[in-house]
């Protein structure tokens, strides 16, 4: 320990402590943070495309999952170092606003880092740098707007919908089955958007999954499923015109708690307790049937012996669905959540045109279905699959097909994919880069050089010459002045993405480059690195 001054005399104290944090400062800060960022997006730049590589990862306590989404690979890495985290972060940031292109995010950043690494040692202060890439951002996002188009679908033909979402389908490992998973999305996003208001509420679609079945078994259901069954196996197994009560609140006899003291010493004394007990429940249960339920869905749990009074008289019930499940079937049936087990009321029911039991293969497993309702804008994609991780993973692109689908409906500008918008927006800001006379012109032109990484990045992973095949492409960009040709990762013949039906949306494309330029900004700006050091 030892005092100090500082630089108005006031003394302060320096620990020890100190001297056991190490220290990074300067170029070798950023060059450090440099490394860290690139490392993580090396790890995904081979996700990326249709012929992307899928990634396994096991959780401390032996969960596998494969998944080729750059967001999930992330989350689930487990990542010690800060700029590391600060891509995760990156990744999550674009899955959380766009929901796709979670994997060409973190690609572009790293090129970015890459590409200000060459320029740090030139010698350009990283600010300059910074200012320069923040220049070409701007240029590019829009360059991103003039080369985009309208895309054109209603409610009646949702076939373009359709083809885009089977883009985003196209490099996930569903891919085999893409049209009929893309159809079911863009039906789920349309029956819970408004057209007229460009809004879609993504929460009333429910994404459920059972191990079991197949791919191609993958519905769409105009209602909510619940992975659970009535709660006696006598009960109907298919209620027409439900009366759905929703409770949160308890529906059994009361407990004698612990920390009562009930005296029975005679058995008349339990025979009358036993007695109240039924009483008190058969008042819950006529109170059901007064208002007019014909159906109880409930949070909590009720034992056998109430269980078997319900099943006697003729209310049957479903016991322990979880709060997210009551939320959904209280907006799909319009009905309203209880509380208390006093404020049920008529109003207060959800309406259902059909309730049924579904079981499933040799299995025990049942699911309840709850169709035509009274607010039928609350869907479910119900995913079937041989594993838990199939499953998973068709989830997941769902979710990104979903979003897709959603973004499109809010705002239908595109621009096409496979690597030709990232090259359209390279072309124009080297050609930029010219007009600026100062040291900014060294950063907008290594920020047009790590665009192309996109391109080389798809080319590469299909197996293709990444170098040739993006020169091929550029110059048919400035001859024919096209900026729909890409990387042709299938072999399909034609570069030209419109015919190949390969776009992304606007606000998703520049999303990617502003978020990705926000980042390294962060990074460059970094000067000093204080962590613990290892003992
Ligand atoms: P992300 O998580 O970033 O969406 P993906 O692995 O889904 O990553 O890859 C998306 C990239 O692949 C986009 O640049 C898209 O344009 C491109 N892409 C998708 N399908 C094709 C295709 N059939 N041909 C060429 N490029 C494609």
């Amino acid at each position: 320990m030892a005092l100090a001054f500082d630089e108005y005399g006031r003394p302060f104290i320096i620990l020890r402590e100190q001297e056991k944090k190490s220290r990074l400062q300067g170029l070798d800060a950023q060059k450090a943070n440099i490394a860290a960022g690139k490392s993580v997006a090396r790890i995904l730049r081979t996700s990326l495309g249709p012929k992307g590589m899928d990634k396994m990862l096991q959780s401390p306590d032996g969960d596998v999952t494969i998944t080729n989404d750059g967001a999930t690979i992330l989350e689930l890495m487990d990542v010690d170092n800060q700029i590391a985290k600060l891509m995760v972060e990156l990744s999550r940031s674009q899955d959380y606003d766009i929901g796709d292109g979670t994997t060409g995010v973190v690609v572009l950043a790293g090129s970015l880092l890459e590409q200000a690494e060459k320029l740090l040692e030139r010698g350009i202060h990283p600010i300059r740098i910074a200012e320069g890439y923040e220049m070409a951002s701007r240029i590019a996002v829009d360059h991103l707007e003039s080369i985009s188009t309208k895309y054109e679908f209603s409610a009646t033909d949702i076939e373009p919908l359709v083809q885009t979402c089977m883009t985003t389908l196209s490099s996930k490992i569903v891919s085999r089955w893409k049209r009929s998973l893309a159809e079911i999305a863009v039906k789920a996003v349309l029956a819970v958007a408004d057209l007229e208001r460009k809004d879609v509420n993504l929460d009333l679609i429910k994404v459920e999954g059972k191990v079991g079945g197949k791919l191609e078994d993958t519905e769409l259901v105009q209602g909510i499923i619940v992975d659970k069954d009535m709660s006696h196996p006598q009960m109907p197994k298919r209620i027409e015109d439900a009366h759905i009560a929703i409770l949160t609140c308890p529906f059994e006899p009361p407990k004698p708690k612990t920390k009562h003291k009930v005296d029975i010493d005679t058995v008349e004394k339990f025979q009358t307790l036993r007695g109240q007990e039924q009483k008190y429940f058969d008042d819950m249960v006529q109170k059901c049937k007064d208002v007019g339920a014909t159906l109880v869905i409930c949070q909590w749990g009720f034992d056998d012996e109430a269980n078997h009074l319900l099943m006697q008289r003729e209310l049957p019930a479903v016991r322990w669905v979880g709060g997210v499940e009551l939320e959904l079937i209280a907006i799909a049936t319009g009905g309203r959540i209880v509380p208390r087990f006093q404020e049920l009321t008529t109003e207060k029911l959800g309406k259902a045109g059909l309730v049924r039991e579904k079981s499933f293969g040799t299995t025990k497993d049942r699911m309840l279905y709850i169709e035509k309702c009274a607010n039928s804008k609350a869907v479910t994609i119900f995913i079937r699959g041989g594993n838990k991780m199939m499953i998973e993973e068709t989830k997941r692109s769902i979710h990104d097909a979903l979003c897709v689908a959603r973004n499109l409906i809010i705002n239908n500008s595109i621009v096409y994919g496979g690597g030709s918008a990232e090259i359209s927006c390279s072309i124009a800001v080297d050609a930029a880069a010219d007009r600026h006379p100062g040291v900014e012109q060294y950063a907008i032109r290594a920020f047009a050089d790590a665009l192309d990484a996109i391109p080389l990045a798809l080319a590469e992973n299909s197996g293709l010459p990444p170098i040739d095949t993006l020169t091929v492409v550029k110059s048919q960009h400035v001859k024919e002045n096209n900026s729909r040709c890409g990387i042709d990762c299938n072999d399909v013949g034609t570069n030209d993405m419109k015919e190949q039906n390969v776009f992304e949306t606007l606000i998703g494309k520049q999303q990617q480059i502003l978020l990705a330029t926000q980042v390294v900004k962060m990074i460059l700006k970094i000067d000093d690195v204080i962590t613990p050091s290892e003992y």
